[in-house]
């Protein structure tokens, strides 16, 4: 009797064995099948097709319909899913499911619908390539072998443009590319770059904000082959691409590549495993490479391609200036200089940008009579006041309330406001230039795909003469006529408890000094801070990543951190931190603890946001020098927790290559 092992969406590491039809064979390996399940259906993915079941027939229920509107998911797919899910301690059923389109794991599925014809279009004119764009477009075969290389180029140097270069070779040569970027929401010139350039070619766009309609009919696209180009966010990593060629990874240190809920996978490092199955070449390209990329490179892992200077030759690097705030008074946190650099660009006409990473109008409200403080009853976090529709929130869960008048505690009608986000920046600004037009760019106002859209645009029509932003302004985009880019608040991530914080302030402050000066107009920076002796801003307005890296890698070195250790974390929430703490105990406990020498546990301790929605958080770090034997130690200790008693409201998880603490 022929078995289907299928792979159900649920937490369970193992497959689930149903009775299939005479008529099944191995060629169905790879198709969608309904399946009772409980007292429903549910639709799995047959993994195989066996002769027989370990369990005894009788127990075995019979598979319902097996679906064919699709060609069965090819075994290099299931090769990189069981990959994840060795790899990230995933049940595979997991894996395999979340990598589909929602349309395709309901039992009804919709009607196959064709990609769109693309559009006719003029032939794009290329650009002359510069000598180290040229020599990074020759040193990638494409099509080609297995080679992970590392394109290191500073803003606006013309990584998209080699990129663009190889995905035209690749398809000359009949091959698809899989283009990865973070958040392609806030690109969007990417992917009219890419759509422009190759108006003969169908490009599918993979990401979560696309309707379910839209994103299956591009998944379908992809996995027939028919799309050429595949433009996606992390969760594209999984698509099966017939004639892949070529994986570019955009802007490849940007954390938003780890998922950080459910299977917390990392495409980026999915990016190098699948391109090494698939036999082609990868690319990684930033302008601040992750550190772990950085040492791949300098190990000789993967090769090294440079862009160190500006495509177009007249948008010279904006000169970096460090502003001493000890020695300088603040108004609302602003020094003089700072203002004076503004005046000058309103009076030039040109554009100014002041970058706080913080929205909102002050991160909290408090009382100094009675010493009440604007606490999320929820979490261990301050409600954010929100003056601009007078709400209290949590930036973590959230909770919302209404901005009270006076003091809950004690009455007192003087409560104040302390620090200071966006909405601040912008209202005092605002009084500082009555005439100037000023736009402020963060998550609260700009929520979706069309109003970033539509700010990009005023920003480009010139409707704003000051941008007071959040990081969403940093990311690749042009503005001809930003020349001044103000930072405010950095020193919080200099001194921040999280190992990884100077790293991410780096590339941020890259990022967004990165945008000054992009045409013709000569840009500066100007960073605030109470350090201004920090190596960091050395490196900065030096624009000397490699100097800042390799003495980051040193300082990790000598602490024994990643990429030097490899790392696991438990969490666990519950109700009561005690009982989270006392699971975790349980687990470092556990005897193959004692039996993987090579892999040290760390003591259980609250997390850094120990309480996030009624729930306390504990977390228990497991680390080795040795990836491999870190690998050996998880799924032995992984199943060996699964059979730990645990309260009831008790949830846990294992994060590998955790980013985030
Ligand atoms: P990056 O991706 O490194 O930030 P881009 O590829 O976006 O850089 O290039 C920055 C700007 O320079 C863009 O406006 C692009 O059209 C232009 N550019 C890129 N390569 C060249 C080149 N070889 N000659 C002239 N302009 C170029
Ligand atoms: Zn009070
Ligand atoms: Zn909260």
């Amino acid at each position: 009797m022929p078995v289907f092992r299928v792979a159900l969406d649920l937490p369970l590491h193992r497959l689930f064995d149903y009775l299939a039809p005479e008529t099944a064979s191995r060629d169905d390996a790879g198709l969608r099948v309904r399946v009772p399940f409980g007292r429903g259906e549910r639709v799995g993915v047959i993994v195989d097709v066996v002769a027989g079941s370990d369990w005894p027939p009788e127990q075995l229920k019979p598979a319902g319909e097996v679906l064919r509107d699709l060609p069965p998911l090819p075994p290099d797919f299931f090769a990189l899913c069981e990959f994840a899910s060795a790899y990230y301690q995933a049940p595979l059923g997991e894996v395999i499911l979340q990598a589909l389109p929602a349309g395709l794991k309901r039992r009804d599925s919709p009607k196959r619908r064709a990609a769109r014809p693309p559009p006719p279009g003029e032939p794009p004119r290329l650009p002359e390539l510069t000598a180290e764009q040229a020599a990074a477009v020759a040193a990638i075969d494409v099509p080609g072998a297995f080679a992970a290389s590392l394109l290191h180029g500073v803003t606006g140097s013309g990584k998209t443009e080699v990129y663009l270069r190889l995905i035209e070779r690749g398809l000359a040569t009949g091959r698809q590319t899989l283009l990865l970027t973070p958040e392609i929401n806030l690109t969007p010139q990417l992917e009219a770059r890419v759509r422009a350039r190759f108006p003969q070619c169908t490009v599918a766009a993979l990401h979560s904000e696309l309707a379910e309609a839209a994103r299956e009919r591009n998944w379908r696209a992809a996995f027939t082959g028919e799309a050429d180009i595949v433009l996606g966010t992390r969760l594209a990593i999984f698509t099966p691409l017939p004639r892949l060629g070529l994986i570019v990874v955009d802007e490849e240190h940007d954390p938003s590549f780890k998922q950080q809920d459910g299977i917390r996978y990392s495409a980026r490092d999915l990016a190098i495993v699948r391109a090494h199955q698939a036999g082609v070449p990868v690319i990684l390209g930033s302008a601040t490479p992750a550190l772990e990329s950085w040492a791949n490179a300098a190990s000789g892992r993967y090769r090294l391609l440079q862009l160190t200077e500006r495509a177009n030759r007249q948008a010279a690097l904006p000169a970096i200036r460090i502003l001493d705030t000890r020695r300088l008074p603040l108004r609302e946190g602003i020094a003089a200089p700072l203002l004076a650099a503004i005046s000058e660009r309103l009076a030039r006409r040109e554009q100014s940008l002041v970058f706080l990473n913080r929205r909102g109008y002050a991160p909290v409200l408090a009382c100094p009579a009675c010493g009440w403080v604007s606490h999320c009853r929820r979490c261990a976090a301050n409600l954010v006041l929100h003056l601009a529709d007078q709400r209290l929130r949590c930036h973590h869960c959230g909770f919302e309330q209404r901005v009270a008048k006076t003091c809950p505690t004690c009455g007192n009608q003087d409560i104040h406001a302390y620090g200071r986000g966006t909405q601040r920046v912008e209202e005092w600004l605002q009084d500082e230039f009555p005439a100037a037009r000023i736009l402020r760019v963060d998550r609260d106002a700009v929520k979706s795909r069309k109003q970033w859209e539509t700010m990009l645009d005023r920003i480009h029509g010139g409707e704003a003469e000051i941008l007071v932003g959040t990081q969403m302004l940093a990311k690749g985009h042009d503005f001809p006529l930003l020349t001044l880019v103000g930072v405010l608040g950095a020193d919080a991530a200099l001194h921040a408890a999280d190992w990884r914080a100077p790293e991410r302030l780096f590339a941020q402050l890259m990022q967004v000094a990165g945008r000054a000066g992009r045409a013709e107009l000569k840009g500066e920076v100007i960073i605030q801070t109470q350090f201004p002796d920090h190596p960091l801003f050395a490196a900065l307005a030096a624009h000397d990543y490699a100097a800042f890296a390799d003495s980051q890698l040193r300082e990790r070195q000598q602490a024994g951190f990643p990429p030097y250790a490899f790392q696991a974390i438990l969490r666990a929430e519950a109700p009561q931190m005690t009982d989270a703490i006392t699971f975790l105990q349980a687990a470092a406990a556990l005897p193959e603890v004692a039996r993987h020498g090579a892999v040290q546990l760390y003591d259980p301790v609250p997390m850094r946001l120990a309480r996030l929605a009624n729930l306390e958080r504990g977390q228990l770090l497991a680390e080795s020098a040795s990836r491999p034997a870190l690998q050996t130690f998880l799924p032995a200790w992984r199943a060996a927790i699964e059979s730990i008693k645990t309260p009831a409201k008790l949830r846990w998880h294992l994060e590998v290559d955790p980013l985030e603490f």
